[in-house]
């Protein structure tokens, strides 16, 4: 499955954010004896349309769509050319489908910074800057290779152009994904660049309600994601039982805990959507790529079912609330026959037919 990249300076809060992840690992919590590593968090993507399909249904339990997230430790000044874990660091970015930058905001004179100051711009470009010598390296060993097979070969040309079309990108020090370069055709050289960014910002408590600081730090990333958490308060909200955590998240003026936004939002940025599915036993979300057809999503709750595939009855989770029932959505022609070549979408409530 597709995961996220955990990557910042050290001492701004990577291991606090990520251990409250932790705390709500679904997969530690619904297969126990699931082999997880210890750097990789497997979290919920809270969808509060499961709920509501579960009481549709009268469904025992309820099952959300997931996120991977993986703690990579070891960016510092001059990763790229192997300092600290630098070549280890690369190689786990380089596995990672996204790039999520914790970035300090905080100010906590007890917590020493690495580059003697908080400066959320600076720490952004030092960690981008490894990143671009990095995939500078990379096509710099590929190019002189690529100009040898173009020769002889039209479609090694065309890799070749791309190729050079990222190498000007990255001298001007601009990500790949900044700049908005299409990652696909460069997809054999496994640039770290081309990978989709998110950022989260981790702010002291009061700076969650400062209005011109979050618009100017989400401007700093955009069009990346940017999400504002103070991880520290996230870890005790992740130990509270779910009132508590609503009063403390009451308290400093959030309506839902910076990890459910992190979640929600990593789940997209890695070009993932959800649809749906209940019965008596369960409601729950599947996840399947942006642009997957009605037998592609079959596939992901089985094989056979992809095999198998002859239609899919859909209804949208909007309209089978408003009928409040799948019998009242049928009698108002509210649920489709869906074939092959149909382009599932998000919150689509679906039942498979299909031979076996
Ligand atoms: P890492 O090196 O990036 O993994 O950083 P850690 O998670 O180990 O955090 C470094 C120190 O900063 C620890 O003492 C944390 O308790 C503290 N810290 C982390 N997040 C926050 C925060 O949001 N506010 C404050 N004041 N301290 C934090």
């Amino acid at each position: 499955s597709l995961t996220i990249g955990i990557v910042g300076l050290p001492n701004v809060g990577k291991s606090t954010l990520f251990n409250a992840l932790t705390k709500n690992d679904v997969l530690a919590a619904n297969y126990p004896f699931a082999t997880i590593e210890p750097n990789v968090g497997v979290v919920g993507v809270p969808d509060p349309r499961i709920g509501t399909l579960a009481e549709v249904f009268g469904s025992q339990k309820t099952i959300p769509a997931t996120v991977s997230f993986v703690d990579i430790a070891g960016i510092v000044r001059g990763a790229s050319e192997g300092a600290g874990l630098g070549n280890k660091f690369l190689a786990n970015i380089r596995e990672s489908d996204a790039i999520c930058q914790v970035i300090r905001v905080f100010t906590d004179p007890d917590v020493v910074h690495v580059e003697g100051k908080v400066n959320p711009a600076d720490d952004i470009e030092t960690i981008n800057t490894e990143l671009v010598l990095a995939d500078m390296q990379t096509l710099e060993k590929a190019i002189p290779r690529l100009e040898k097979e173009a020769r002889k070969d039209k479609e090694r040309a065309a890799l070749l152009s791309a190729a050079l079309d990222a190498q000007k990108v990255l001298d001007e020090g601009k990500t790949l994904f900044a700049a908005g370069v299409d990652p696909e055709p460069l997809q054999e050289l496994t640039l770290l660049t081309t990978k989709p960014f998110l950022y989260v910002f981790n702010v002291d408590e009061e700076e969650l309600a400062n209005e011109e600081l979050i618009s100017s730090l989400r401007a700093m990333v955009a069009p990346a994601e940017a999400i504002l958490m103070d991880a520290k308060i996230e870890a005790e909200l992740a130990e509270l039982p779910e009132e508590e955590a609503a009063e403390l998240l009451a308290g400093i003026g959030q309506d839902e805990p910076g990890l459910h936004q992190l979640a929600r939002i990593g789940f997209a940025t890695l070009g993932l959507q959800t649809y749906l599915t209940a019965g008596p036993k369960e409601a729950r979300a599947w996840t399947i790529p942006i642009g997957a057809t009605a037998p592609q999503a079959a596939g992901v709750i089985h094989t056979d079912f992809q095999r198998g595939f002859i239609k899919a009855e859909i209804v949208s989770f909007d309209q089978l609330v408003e009928a409040g029932s799948m019998p009242e959505a049928k009698s108002r022609g509210w649920v489709r026959m869906e074939g092959k070549e149909y382009v599932m979408q998000d919150g689509d409530v679906v039942e498979f037919r299909f031979n076996v």
